[in-house]
């Protein structure tokens, strides 16, 4: 069982030629919404990957809210601690994609930023009822922390991603993390490491034990992922070789799927950032967030293939 805590946008998507000059009026190619924000990715993730998957979040009372909600339920996610504020809209991104493939984004937090402890709180339950728990920092880090800490309380092991990458992470929120994934920009935000090869991805993940952090895992893109629990538990898995038409929700993807198989005891970690490695390797062959992330029957064809 998984509960993501985190949040829930609506992407517009517009592909443009080039990014605008001020003042002057351009011509789009096209514009798509889709499903989006990193906590709803990872939830859709985690649902369709086929663990049974609880979401706790805050949307608006709008259209894009009842939107969110129904793609969630949609991928086998349960929404029951979903709440609606009318003091806020929904979560929105605006992702300019020009004709390099470039992309620029503006984000709009909207009820993201109003999820608050006590919505955690009024989630003891679900949250005790997990197997794990993931969040992210597109809601307030104070929830998370909350969150983190009910979910020690209850000997359910937590997933820390660190997207977007914040400066510094309170020692609080790392002493209570179970694993912490950053990809190899946000290991180098946190530790100061350039992240290029297994010598400098072991001295990032010592950097983050020794501030706390008990498994480090790193994505690195194409290459795959790096899973450090300590000295004598290590390793690289390589990802799979495919063609990437856009990389949107990789990640979260990746880290979706990696919490619907690994055991709490780590026990099978290489076997399941292997199975992570070919969800992730659906969803970059694929356009838009939500739209991207494959299913359980759509992983094991590949698998198969
Ligand atoms: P993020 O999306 O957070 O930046 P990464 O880019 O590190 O994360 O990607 C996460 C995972 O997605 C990788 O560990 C890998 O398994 C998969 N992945 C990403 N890009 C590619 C690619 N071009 N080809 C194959 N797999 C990829």
């Amino acid at each position: 069982r998984v509960t993501v805590i985190g949040s829930l946008n609506v992407d517009t998507i517009l592909t443009i030629p080039r990014l605008p000059k001020p003042g002057e009026t351009l011509s789009m190619h096209d514009q798509t919404f889709a499903g989006g924000g990193k906590g709803a990715n990872q939830g859709i993730a985690a649902g369709r990957a086929g663990a049974e998957t609880a979401f706790i979040g805050k949307v608006g009372d709008d259209e894009n809210g009842r939107f969110m909600i129904n793609s969630l339920t949609d991928s086998n996610v349960n929404v029951d601690q979903i709440s609606v504020t009318k003091d806020a809209k929904t979560g929105q991104a605006f992702i300019l994609l020009d004709d390099n493939g470039q992309n620029s984004i503006l984000v709009y937090g909207g009820a993201n930023q109003q999820l608050t402890v006590d919505d955690v709180k009024a989630a003891e339950d679900t949250i005790a009822n997990s197997d794990f728990i993931i969040t992210q920092f597109e809601t307030p880090v104070e929830t998370a922390e909350a969150a983190f800490k009910l979910a020690k309380k209850h000997n359910v092991m937590t997933i820390l991603n660190t997207a977007p990458a914040p400066e510094k992470i309170s020692a609080e929120l790392l002493a209570v993390s179970d694993i912490i994934s950053p990809n190899e920009t946000e290991a180098q935000t946190l530790t100061g490491v350039e992240v290029t090869d297994e010598a400098s991805m072991i001295e990032a993940a010592n950097k983050l034990h020794a501030s706390g952090a008990k498994c480090v895992i790193i994505t690195v893109g194409a290459k795959g992922a790096f899973y450090h629990v300590n000295d004598d538990n290590y390793g690289f898995v390589d990802a799979f070789r495919v063609k990437a038409v856009d990389t949107t929700a990789a990640g979260d993807t990746f880290i979706g799927a990696l919490s619907s198989q690994l055991n709490p005891d780590f026990s099978n970690m290489a076997a399941a950032i292997r199975f992570a490695n070919r969800a992730s390797s659906i969803t970059v062959q694929r356009l838009g967030a939500h739209p991207s992330i494959p299913t359980l029957a759509e992983i094991q064809t590949a698998e198969a293939a």
